[in-house]
Order: structure tokens, then sequence, then C-alpha cells
């Protein structure tokens, strides 16, 4: 069977990954999964265990990272988040299309691991628009979202280290723009 692509998400919080990818799974076609992450983060209301995310505790998170099961991590805004290698690997095996929702550090991990992921970057269609967005979450405190908001605006300059880069300007027309190049590079 031919091994599936591995597909990397980046985007600054609050930029709408997680909405447009929802939207983009619902396209059965493109034969996707979605990489679920381990996290030392709160779990926010709504998030589910094992499928939004595994929540760990630090020691078992440094644990993960040395015996080296992890295929990129990072820390963001005080939190670990990182991949759990072995999943991925049997998933592409099976040979679906991994879809990895991860910030920019990890991304360039990957990337050198992984030259021929295909890698898309989701921007805002103004700072002033995700801020908004941001704002609007309201799960976070005033120093946190702050926070995320200056990380954001240096996530933003990496773009260029991507080889797609996407406008959420709405989710469908955002969500049909990355199944088109995913289309492209699984045909
Ligand atoms: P949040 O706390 O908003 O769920 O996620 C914060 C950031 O961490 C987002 O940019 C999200 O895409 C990223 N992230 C989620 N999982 C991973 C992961 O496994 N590795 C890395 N490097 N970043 C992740």
């Amino acid at each position: 069977m031919k091994r599936g692509l591995l597909i990397i998400l980046s985007g600054p919080s609050g930029v709408g990954k997680g909405t447009v990818r929802e939207q983009l799974f619902k396209e059965e076609s493109l034969n996707l999964a979605y990489s679920i992450s381990m996290t030392t983060r709160y779990k926010r209301p709504g998030e589910r265990e094992g499928i939004d995310y595994f929540f760990v505790d630090v020691d078992t998170f440094k644990k993960k990272i040395e015996q080296g099961e992890l295929l990129e991590y990072a820390q963001f805004v005080g939190n670990y988040y990182g991949t759990p290698k072995a999943y991925v690997d049997q998933l592409l095996d099976e040979g679906k299309n991994v879809v990895l929702e991860i910030e920019v550090q990890g991304a360039l991990q990957v990337m050198k691991k992984v030259p021929d992921a295909l890698t898309i970057f989701l921007v805002p269609p103004s700072m002033e628009e995700l801020e908004r967005r941001i704002r609007g979450r309201k799960t976070e405190a005033e120093s946190v979202m702050q926070e995320r908001l200056a990380k954001a605006e240096r996530e933003i300059k990496t773009k260029d280290s991507y080889k797609h880069v996407v406008v959420n300007n709405t989710v469908e027309q955002a969500a049909n723009e990355i199944a088109d190049i995913i289309r492209h590079n699984i045909n």
C-alpha cells in the first residue's frame, strides 16, 4: 500500500486551525487522519482526553522525550506539546494522509526529518481580526492572551518556511483551498 502523506498545518493561536481542520475532515476522499498530540496544558471546557489531546503531567511528558517517543515537541506559552511518533507512523503505513496541527518550532523539526511533508501555514485576514478571535475565546487569563498575541506576531513571521500560505477569510474558503492543495499532492 502507498504510504500516506504527512501534512503539517500551522498558524498562530486563534487563527481557526481547529475549525478549518474540522471542515477539511468532512471531505472523505482526502483520506485524512488527525494526529492527537500530547500536552501538559490544562483541559479546556469541552475538550476530551484522547480525542483533542492526551493530557499528561510534566514528568510523563519528559519521560516520553527521553524515550524518543515523540516525532517533535515544543514549549508553547508555558506548556509542552508533542506528537507521539508511533501512532503517526502506523497511520501513514495504513495509507492515511496524516494531519499534524502544530506550532512553528515543532513544525521546523518535522520539516528537517521529513522534507517531503506538505506544509501549510494558515494566516488571519488581519492582526485586528486575530486579536478579536483570541479575545473571543475567553478561556484564558488576560496575561496568557497577551502572551498568545505576542507569540502570534512572531509566528506569522515564519510563514515563508512553509510550502503554502492560506488566508482564513472564511472557514469554507480556507478549507477548500487546503483541500485543493492536498488533492494536488496525493494524486
Ligand atoms: P492550544 O493550547 O491552543 O491547544 O495549542 C497551542 C499551540 O500548540 C497551537 O499552535 C497548536 O497547534 C500547537 N500544538 C498542538 N499540538 C502540538 C504538538 O504536538 N506539537 C507542537 N509543536 N505544537 C502543538
